[in-house]
């Protein structure tokens, strides 16, 4: 790419992301059945290109057990990793013009968040999640870049486990500091990264050290919301001036209601703080998407963390996870109330299958 048609584009770019200002872009993405799951039974009743999604209830089908819901994208379950990249790929690069950017998985346990932020473990490039392919197209685009604008890209990467935040690129890992603006833990060790592969070391580390303290990985994992921050400077070598961009690329906690009258201790701890906290972010969007004049951003330590990301000129992006098992049925029916909340369109029951 040439430093032209970069500059074309960006403008091009520009203007789409000046009329998404101050918005949220909700993409839904239908995880496929796995194999060994039994005979398939899905809520989902249709996927449509502008967005549209039908589910059903599976105890009142067909009758009054439809309802549509419209996102700004729905993924069938057949979409590719690099399908997805693609839609997002404009509001990832736009960090190396300064913005700043979040992009948040949302769902139950299961429903495939790390799947879209990471991939599935021991991930060829293939099936690499947004994670990856962003840093590496961040790289493509700084390279093409050079001599014009000069970039410096550094990582952090973190975890808030109870309400605490713990960094996972050091082994000193309980952090307090949390500031309002510039770095958002100033304290996080950052590394800084000249490669994808540098980036897939680091993302290792960090996703081994996710695990310590955890009696199982994946229980651990699906009780903390991670937090990859990529901070991206870049100097403009004629004008001498500097601009600052980051992204934020969030794995939140599974979002399944935990029956209190069955947890105890530490598991009743965890989905309280769990709990709170995507309420926080569900608080703040939607004070942000209303144009409310109070963002309550101190709630909790996910939002506080991320308030110089959301609102303002930042760009926020949410996917959403769902799990077609009609078995996930009311948990599914949660998660896309949640995101109908976030995203401000309520649609309501459907008449027909379409
Ligand atoms: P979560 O992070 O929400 O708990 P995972 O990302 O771990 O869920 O997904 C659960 C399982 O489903 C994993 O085995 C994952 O590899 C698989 N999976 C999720 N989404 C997809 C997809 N789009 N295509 C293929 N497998 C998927």
């Amino acid at each position: 790419e040439n430093y032209h048609a970069v500059l074309t584009e960006n403008r091009k770019l520009f203007n789409e992301l000046q009329e998404l200002k101050g918005n949220i872009r909700v993409f839904c993405r239908v995880r496929p059945f796995l194999p060994g799951q039994g005979a398939p039974n899905t809520v989902v009743e249709y996927v449509g290109e502008d967005g549209e999604l039908v589910v059903t209830n599976p105890t009142r089908p067909r009758k009054d057990g439809l309802r549509k819901f419209r996102f700004n994208k729905v993924y069938s379950p057949a979409a590719t990793q690099a399908e997805v990249f693609t839609d997002i790929k404009p509001l990832v690069r736009s960090v190396l013009d300064g913005f700043n950017v979040c992009i948040f998985a949302y769902g139950q346990t299961g429903s495939g968040k790390t799947y879209t932020m990471t991939g599935p473990d021991g991930a060829s490039e293939e099936d690499w999640g947004v994670n990856y392919r962003a840093l590496n197209d961040l790289f493509k685009i700084s390279q093409s870049r050079k001599g014009n604008i000069n970039y410096e890209v550094g990582v952090q990467m973190v975890e808030i486990y109870n309400e605490q935040v713990l960094d996972l690129l050091s082994n000193d890992r309980i952090l307090s500091t949390i500031s309002q603006n510039g770095l958002a833990v100033p304290d996080a060790s950052m590394y800084p990264v000249k490669s994808t592969s540098d980036v897939i070391t680091l993302m290792d580390i960090g996703l081994q050290n996710r695990s310590v303290g955890a009696t199982a990985m994946n229980e651990r994992s699906s009780r903390s919301h991670s937090i990859v921050t990529v901070h991206v400077r870049g100097k403009d070598m004629k004008t001498g001036s500097v601009l600052y961009g980051n992204l934020h690329l969030v794995d939140l906690a599974g979002s399944e209601r935990v029956d209190r009258s069955e947890v105890k201790g530490d598991r009743l701890r965890e989905a309280q703080h769990i709990n709170k906290s995507l309420s926080s972010l569900g608080d703040v969007i939607f004070s942000l998407a209303s144009k409310s004049s109070h963002i309550p951003y101190r709630n909790s330590k996910l939002t506080q963390l991320l308030q110089s990301s959301l609102g303002g000129q930042a760009k926020t992006l949410m996917f959403v996870q769902l799990n077609p098992d009609a078995i996930s049925y009311s948990e599914s029916m949660s998660t896309l109330k949640f995101a109908e909340r976030v995203s401000g369109v309520e649609l309501g029951a459907a008449k027909s299958s379409k």
